[in-house]
C-alpha cells in the first residue's frame, strides 16, 4: 500500500509510524510512506502556504494553489493507481473502524494536512478529497489526525499484525467492544482473574468471552448494539443481560 502525506511539517513523520508494528510494516515493504513538503508547491518566492481570510477575522487560511499543485505531483508520482484522498478536518465524516476497513482495501491513500484556521474550502472539491474527522475536538493541525488514520488503516492490511485473528477480535471488528483480557498473575491486590479463564474449558471460555463483550458493549456503548450483526446465541445472551440489568435496577 502506498501512502502519501502532504504537510508543512514533514519532519513530524514517520514519528510514531516508524516504530513497532507500523515500523516493521514499513521496513518489510507492506507500506510505502512518502511525505511531501507543501511549501515546495507554493507559488511565490516566500513559499507562502497561508493567507488572511476573505471577509476578515482571526488567523490565517491555507491557500488552495499549493495543495492543488502538490496533489498534481503526488498523482504524477504513481499515475496508475487512483488514490483515495483524505483531508483531515473536524468538519468531516467521523472516522470509524468501518472507514478504516474501506480505506485498507484501497491500494493508495493520500492525506492532506491542514493548519491554522483550516484549508481554503475549494481544496477538497478540486483534489477530490473526502473530509474526515478523528473526533469532536479540534487539533492544531492535520498531522496527528493523519497518523491516527494511517495507523488504524495499515494494521488492517494482511500480515501487518502478526496474528490476523487478533485484528478480527478487536473492538468494533464485529460491531461490539472486545471482551476483558487478563494475564499473569492470577491475583493482584485482591483482584482475581475470572475462574472460567483458568478452567481450560474452551467452550465455556468462548461463551464467557462472548457474553462479556456483549455486557461491556451494553454498559459502555449501547449505541453500537443498534448496528451490530448478532447471531442467535448473541441475541439470547443479550436478552439475558438486559433481564439481569432490569432486575438489578428493580432490587
Ligand atoms: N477552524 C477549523 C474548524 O473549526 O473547523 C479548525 C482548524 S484546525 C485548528 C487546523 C487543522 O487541524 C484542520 O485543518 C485539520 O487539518 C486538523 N484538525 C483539527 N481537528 C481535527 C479533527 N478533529 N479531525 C481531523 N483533523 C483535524
Amino acid at each position: 500500500m502506498r501512502i502519501d502525506v502532504v504537510t508543512i511539517f514533514p519532519e513530524l513523520f514517520p514519528g510514531p509510524l516508524g516504530v513497532g508494528v507500523l515500523g516493521r510494516a514499513r521496513e518489510g515493504g507492506v507500506i510505502d510512506l512518502a511525505v511531501w513538503d507543501l511549501r515546495a508547491y507554493a507559488t511565490d518566492r516566500h513559499r507562502s502556504v497561508d493567507d488572511a481570510p476573505y471577509g476578515g477575522g482571526a488567523g490565517m487560511v491555507m491557500k488552495v494553489e499549493p495543495f492543488v499543485r502538490a496533489m498534481e505531483a503526488v498523482r504524477a508520482a504513481h499515475p496508475v493507481t487512483q488514490p483515495v484522498v483524505l483531508l483531515p478536518s473536524p468538519q468531516g465524516a467521523v472516522f470509524t473502524q468501518a472507514r478504516a476497513r474501506a480505506y485498507a482495501s484501497a491500494g493508495r491513500l493520500v492525506l492532506l494536512c491542514g493548519r491554522y484556521e483550516g484549508v481554503d474550502d475549494r481544496v477538497a472539491p478540486l483534489v477530490g478529497a473526502e473530509e474526515v474527522s478523528i473526533g469532536d475536538y479540534v487539533l492544531t493541525g492535520g498531522e496527528l489526525a493523519a497518523m491516527v488514520i494511517i495507523e488504524a488503516v495499515v494494521r488492517l492490511r494482511p500480515g501487518v499484525v502478526g496474528d490476523d485473528a487478533s485484528v478480527a477480535g478487536d473492538s468494533f471488528a464485529a460491531g461490539l467492544l472486545d471482551f476483558p483480557q487478563y494475564t499473569r498473575p492470577v491475583e493482584f491486590h485482591g483482584l482475581a482473574v475470572p475462574d472460567v479463564l483458568l478452567s481450560g474449558h474452551h467452550e465455556a471460555i468462548r461463551r464467557w468471552r462472548k457474553r462479556e463483550a456483549l455486557r461491556r458493549t451494553l454498559d459502555r456503548r449501547p449505541d453500537l448494539l443498534d448496528d451490530a450483526a448478532l447471531d442467535d446465541e448473541a441475541r439470547a445472551l443479550l436478552a439475558e443481560l438486559r433481564r439481569a440489568a432490569a432486575e438489578h435496577r428493580r432490587a
